[in-house]
């Protein structure tokens, strides 16, 4: 798989994210920027995490405000990290580190 095809899901759910994925310890998105640990490199943990950037733009590049408003992102997040995964579960995507842009 390639990273088109997780774009090209992202952008169905409405979600076209502008953000740089870059290699990390941990796995997670913090200030518009997505830290991804390369064994967590699988297409499900990137809609996962882009989708969290488009959270970030659409609430004008802020980071949640409150934990009610961090468990309603992740909830969300994880809905479409599942929508994905019904479809693609088991598939696998080269380690892809850079700026995504729509
Ligand atoms: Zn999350």
């Amino acid at each position: 798989m390639c990273m088109d095809i997780v774009l090209a899901f992202l952008l169905s759910i409405h979600c076209a994210p502008t953000t740089v994925i870059t290699p990390s310890n941990a796995t997670f998105f913090l200030n518009g920027v997505v830290y991804v640990r390369p064994d967590m490199m699988k297409p499900g943990v990137l809609v996962h995490e882009l989708y969290h950037a488009c959270q970030y733009e659409k609430a004008g590049n802020q980071s949640a405000k409150s934990w009610g408003e961090w468990q309603q992102r992740e909830y969300d997040a994880k809905i479409a990290e599942i929508l994905f995964n019904e479809k693609h579960d088991g598939d696998e995507i080269e380690v892809w580190y850079g700026v995504v842009s729509d």
